[in-house]
């Protein structure tokens, strides 16, 4: 910006353009809120020089400002992508995935264990934008090549899915996409990106709702794509443009904040969850615990060999002898374990799932009993034993 006239007397201008000298030298560990709309340009050669493929433009605030592009990059640095684009949520970003790979015409893939707003998503655009959108057994590794046709534009991935928890076999299934030209997306929200590294497995692209852990606060809905590949990564952003999606500085912010302490929360909560869901497995009210890094878990075995990680949800089977009404009455006399869905937070929850045929279509769900999801958050896992016990006892009378 040019310099103040020298000679500006007017109060109002001088308010909005004087350099009030502050000196120089200030450091600090956060990093700075930009908050913007406008980008200012030095000049009109670089306001007209746009370049779609470059991260290093300033050219709007929707776009990115340096707090996002901050928090951006270390998110790419955390799955070992090259490139990361942020979004108002984790289902904004399924959507771009949607928006920028598949036309009228186009086919999709999608897991039968799938985050449910997504193969609402799919539905909806199947419905009404001339897409179709089939459901894929998680189980099916490499079979997935019977499925794909000549217009298989997207598989999506999820592992484990975050209800049902079988853990695919990505490497077979990314292996067989790359093969046919489909592009593979992974709902990676579940590892957070520490317990799963999808770029090793041959994932194109990874989505994290950034909401869960790297939030950790249940304060802030925000989602990601991060990628390795230039060209995929041109598309998604030509889209998340013209979607006009973008986030709140502020909120960035809050989630750089708490991307410190990243690690050392998935591991709390990945250390009390394995024990609490081998301890609900030894107890007589439940039929199977479904945690990936169990042996109930279908696709135990993908888990050991992919993951280093599996955090702190997993689902409970309850013996089928017990009503979903005596399952509701357990999971509302649980004290610590609130009710709610949006997990990865401090607080431990638990919700109880009615898996029909609406939520699975590829395959029948095997299990007859109630299914109870936990997300165990950073309470003493002592005292969280205690309440289950305690709730277990009153409400399932074991
Ligand atoms: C929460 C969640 C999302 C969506 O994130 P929002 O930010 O709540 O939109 C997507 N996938 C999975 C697996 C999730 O748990």
């Amino acid at each position: 910006m040019s310099a103040l006239p020298a000679d500006t007397e007017h109060l109002q201008t001088r308010l909005l353009h004087e350099d009030v000298g502050l000196a120089s030298g200030f450091v600090a560990f956060p990093t700075p809120v930009y908050r913007a709309s406008t980008v200012v340009f030095p000049d009109l050669a670089t306001l007209r020089d746009f370049d779609l493929h470059s991260d290093d433009q300033w050219r709007y605030g929707l776009h990115q400002t340096p707090t996002s592009a901050t928090l951006a990059r270390r998110l790419a640095m955390i799955e070992g992508g090259e490139f990361c684009l942020l979004q108002p949520s984790g289902l904004a970003a399924i959507s771009n995935v949607y928006f920028a790979l598949v036309k009228q015409g186009d086919d999709v893939l999608v897991p039968d264990n799938a985050y449910q707003p997504n193969r609402d998503h799919g539905d909806w655009l199947a419905r009404d934008f001339g897409i179709t959108v089939r459901y894929y057994d998680p189980m099916i590794g490499a079979g997935i090549r019977d499925l794909i046709q000549p217009n298989t534009r997207l598989i999506w991935i999820e592992a484990p899915g975050s209800v049902t928890m079988e853990v695919p076999d990505v490497p077979a299934i990314t292996a067989v996409a790359r093969e046919a030209g489909a592009v593979t997306a992974i709902d990676n929200t579940y590892s957070a990106g520490l317990g799963f590294k999808p770029f090793d497995h041959g994932c194109d692209i990874s989505m994290q709702a950034l909401t869960k852990y790297q939030s950790g606060g249940s304060d802030v809905l925000m989602g990601a794509l991060i990628t390795r590949d230039a060209a995929l990564h041109a598309r998604l952003k030509l889209a998340r443009m013209r979607l006009g999606l973008g986030v709140s500085q502020d909120d960035c912010s809050l989630v750089l904040r708490s991307l410190a302490t990243l690690a050392l929360r998935y591991g709390a909560h990945d250390r009390a969850a394995l024990g609490l869901a081998t301890w609900l497995k030894l107890r007589p009210e439940v039929s199977a615990v479904l945690h990936p890094g169990l042996p109930d878990c279908p696709g135990h075995a993908c888990w050991r060999r992919d993951f280093s990680h599996a955090g702190g949800l997993f689902s409970v089977v309850f013996n089928e002898t017990y009503t979903p009404g005596q399952i509701d009455a357990f999971v509302e006399g649980l004290r610590l374990f609130k009710i709610g869905f949006s997990w990865g937070g401090a607080y431990s929850l638990a919700v109880p799932y009615a898996l029909d045929g609406t939520m699975r279509t590829a395959r029948a769900w095997e299990h007859k009993g109630t299914l109870v999801r936990f997300f165990v958050g950073l309470e003493s896992d002592e005292d969280l034993r205690a309440d289950l016990e305690q709730s277990l006892v009153k409400h399932l009378g074991a």
